[in-house]
């Protein structure tokens, strides 16, 4: 019998994963009204910025504004990243329902991307995981690297598998399994899921595929196998891959929805007004970003050559 949930969490990332890794660096009124269309596409949680130090991402720098400027939707959880206690506190002042950390599997990764060795982020993330809660605050977790890594390649599920350990002991509410340099292959994350799913509860486990070599939905299906319910996406893949410039990187939000739709696996998204917020932050960054339906869209509605 078949696992695959009749209902899927879409989880939009396009404010902070998607525009992080943009150069063009984008007025904070456009993110604002970017993110209230975003609201109104029925997406229920929006990942709108990350409080990370202003010297880390220049265009995350208005963080706070972004958080003051939005029109809160009933019914849309607003996330930020946070690195620290510091961005954690700044995250709480402004009023961000849920936080995020984020971490590598691989050391080498992880020293690079946070300037600490893997023993050495534990601690300060636990401060981060103790303060939210008393906030009542729910904390995601970033893994990244978990099917490769730049730097130094395979990585064991071993290490995986310790590392998720460590992050549920901590108290985190939901650990996000990061396809960082998008690796993965159907047959890795079917291997992965069932080593690690049956040591955590039910619906905690989250994927975060990149398509850079067109594997992404593929590896959507695998996880569906398993029952894996919640998937990061980027709306129209925006964000290339920080490792190989002019690559494509995160899975698009359009893409995902549309593979879901056609399954008949709800996702409580509305396609046309997510289309309708895709071509605004094209409109905004001045290019077509790389998912299939916006290629699509700009093909049979800009009048090009490609269908005739
Ligand atoms: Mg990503």
């Amino acid at each position: 019998m078949s696992v695959v949930p009749k209902k899927i969490n879409v989880k939009e990332v396009g404010p902070r994963d998607g525009l992080q890794n943009e150069k063009l660096l984008l007025p904070t009124e456009d993110k604002i009204s970017w993110i209230n269309a975003l609201s109104r596409t029925g997406l229920s949680y929006i990942e709108i910025t990350s409080f990370v130090h202003p010297d880390w991402i220049p265009q995350l720098k208005d963080a706070q504004e972004v958080a003051d400027g939005i029109n809160r939707h009933p019914g849309v959880t607003y996330a930020a990243l946070v690195p620290n206690q510091r961005g954690l506190e700044r995250a709480l002042s402004a009023g961000i329902d849920e936080v995020s950390v984020f971490m590598s599997v691989s050391e080498s990764h992880n020293r690079k991307n946070i300037n600490k060795s893997i023993e050495e982020t534990f601690p300060v993330l636990q401060d981060v995981v103790d303060t939210a809660k008393c906030e009542r605050k729910k904390v995601r977790a970033y893994l990244s690297t978990v099917f490769g890594c730049p730097y130094q390649g395979r990585v064991e599920i071993q290490d995986v598998m310790r590392i998720c350990d460590r992050l549920f002991t901590m108290g985190i509410d939901e650990l996000s399994l990061g396809d960082t340099i998008g690796i993965a292959n159907p047959k890795q994350v079917d291997e992965l899921l069932a080593k690690l799913l049956p040591r955590f509860r039910e619906g905690t486990i989250a994927l975060h595929f990149h398509n850079t070599r067109g594997m992404a939905l593929a590896n959507v299906w695998s996880a569906l196998q398993h029952g894996v319910a919640t998937f990061d996406a980027s709306l129209g893949g925006l964000g290339g891959c920080p490792y190989a410039k002019g690559a494509s990187g995160n899975l698009a939000t359009d893409d995902l929805v549309f593979m879901l739709e056609q399954m008949g696996i709800n996702t409580g998204v509305d396609e046309a007004r997510l289309q309708n917020a895709a071509a605004f932050i094209e409109k905004r960054l001045g290019k077509t970003l790389p998912s299939q339906q916006r290629r699509l869209q700009t093909a049979t509605q800009g009048g090009d050559s490609f269908v005739r």
